[in-house]
């Protein structure tokens, strides 16, 4: 099997940050996007919000297999079954809802945004794993190029080195970067995904990024960070597994860290939900830098 040198996945752990980190150094230009973006963020939360008078948006999506060993090639029911679990989380129709904490059941929210399969690109490589620096996204690092990334999401499966289960790129970056990556073993529910990534979370909570969402802890180690949405709690850090309701952290008690939002480090199983304001924020990308997808 292709599978067995590599360890098991144990916990997430996306490479969002990292990426995002060494593009705002070699790319200037992409911090000032973003600030715009957070200012017409600011502007649009002002205004009164409601996920109830979106238009459906459509989002074609690119996938671009990028394999070593032929277990790495995925099967088209496998990326088929990606692309069915995006459509259920993203329009709030996943049925394991229901398990969300009733004191956040009113903020399970439908983002109308829906995802359909366009292509599928394979592309034979001689490197073992990629890491969060871009290199499976071109041909002379042993990776493919995005198909016109302003127009598709691209997504490249494939081994990724360093318990890395995926990462995405915010909007505003180089275009020719754009899009997501997740390993070939978080990826679907059949097929290569492994147990606890194998309900296509790794995907939904990658696009989240993709759509400018942040992680729900602000991605400090402390109470200082914001995710810059109101209505997901402060917290402290990342949640691992599947945690225990409540869970408390910066005061946020009684109910705690809302551990079951997609935007977490939780195991596929127990990750559920955007909230309003997360849909907000994906919306105000979709009618700004990433208007030209739909
Ligand atoms: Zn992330």
């Amino acid at each position: 099997m292709a599978t067995q040198k590599e360890p098991r996945l144990k916990r997430r752990e996306c490479g969002t940050m990292g990426a995002h980190m060494d593009l705002l150094e070699r790319y200037p230009g992409f911090r000032g996007r973003q600030q715009r973006l957070e200012n017409e963020n600011a502007r649009r939360r002002a205004l009164a919000f409601k996920t109830a008078q979106l238009a459906l948006v459509t989002i074609k999506v690119v996938v671009n297999v990028v394999y070593k060993l032929p277990a790495q090639n995925i099967s088209d029911a496998q990326i088929n079954s990606q692309i069915k679990a995006l459509n259920q989380d993203f329009r709030a129709k996943n049925p394991d809802k229901s398990k969300a904490p009733s004191v956040w059941s009113g903020l399970v929210a439908d983002s109308q945004i829906q995802f359909q399969l366009y292509r599928v690109t394979r592309t034979q490589t001689s490197q073992t794993s990629f890491s969060h620096d871009d290199g499976v996204k071109r041909a002379s690092s042993g990776g493919i190029a995005p198909l016109t990334p302003g127009k598709y999401l691209n997504m490249w499966v494939c081994a990724l080195g360093g318990g890395l289960l995926g990462y995405a790129q915010f909007p505003g970056g180089p275009k020719t970067t754009d899009g997501v990556v997740i390993n070939y073993r978080a990826f679907g529910i059949t097929g290569t995904a492994q147990n606890p990534f194998n309900k296509g979370r790794t995907a939904t909570h990658e696009i989240g990024h993709y759509l400018n969402l942040r992680h729900i802890w602000g991605d400090t180690e402390d109470c200082s960070g914001s995710d810059l949405v109101a209505d997901t709690p402060n917290c402290a850090g990342p949640n691992y597994g599947k945690p225990t309701f409540p869970k408390a952290s910066c005061s946020n008690g009684p109910n705690g860290d809302m551990f079951v939002n997609y935007m977490d480090y939780v195991d596929d199983a127990a990750m559920f939900m955007f909230t309003p304001q997360q849909v907000a924020r994906m919306r105000t990308t979709l009618d700004g830098p990433r208007r030209s997808l739909w």
